[in-house]
């Protein structure tokens, strides 16, 4: 029995083997970034960039499994344990905050998954990832709602900054599933993109209160001060 048959079996053994060989950097280990660690790890994901300056704190815990218990720890290397644990196949590249990556080392990455909960700090990961032509798989959450969306840019593609300003807001408390439910899907989104399925095209934004999925169209903005080329 091998570890991935079950996947094997929908996606095939070429594609499992493209997931072997993929890199994918995840910035921020907390609540969307434990969903986002275990689903790629367990699917086989060959290299994954762990980017996480912060120490892991008691009110982190109910929706930031991946740490166990290991209150005071790196983020980023307390992640690292849990995805060895999971899968000793998968090679573990472990960074802090992800201003200091180097940008030669984040182009090397075949995916970014964004998991931070600051907008200012979504606008730099997006700001690197257009110039560097890496796909980028977004995703931010609050209270009971959360929002998913793939800027891919080897082909041309919106961004980040066509949708949002870069305005900083207060940090928001979220219900713990939710971080769960949208980090998967962030994985399910890498792991499509890796293998070369269908992208979401749309802003996905969700409503777990009440169950509202809406699909909005995003298009480049004209004067984008990123993507655009004539930027305001
Ligand atoms: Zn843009």
């Amino acid at each position: 029995m091998h570890r991935y048959d079950r996947l094997i079996k929908l996606i095939g053994a070429e594609n499992q083997k493209k997931l072997l060989n993929s890199s994918v950097l995840v910035v921020g280990a907390g609540g969307l970034g434990s969903a986002v660690l275990a689903y790629l790890s367990g699917s086989g994901v060959g290299r994954i960039g762990i980017s996480d300056g912060d120490l892991v704190e008691l009110h982190n815990l109910d929706r930031q499994f991946v740490h166990a218990n290991r209150v005071g720890m790196n983020k980023a290397l307390s992640a690292k344990l849990f995805v060895e644990t999971l899968n000793s196949d998968v090679v573990v590249e472990v960074f802090g905050e992800f201003e200091e990556i180097p940008v030669k080392k984040i182009s090397e990455y075949d995916a970014v998954v964004s998991c931070v909960d600051s907008i200012l700090l979504r606008h730099k990961i997006n700001e690197v990832c257009f110039k560097t032509k890496t796909p980028l798989i977004h995703a931010a959450i609050s209270g009971f709602e959360g929002e998913l969306a793939v800027f891919d840019f080897r082909d041309e593609s919106p961004c980040y900054a066509c949708i949002y300003p870069p305005i900083e807001a207060e940090e928001s408390p979220v219900i713990p599933p939710v971080a769960g439910i949208v980090g998967s899907m962030q994985a399910l989104e890498t792991i499509k993109l890796l293998c070369g399925f269908k992208p979401l095209k749309d802003l996905l934004r969700m409503d777990f209160k009440n169950y509202e999925l809406v699909k909005i169209k995003i298009a480049k903005r004209e004067n984008c001060p990123v993507c655009s080329k004539t930027p305001l």
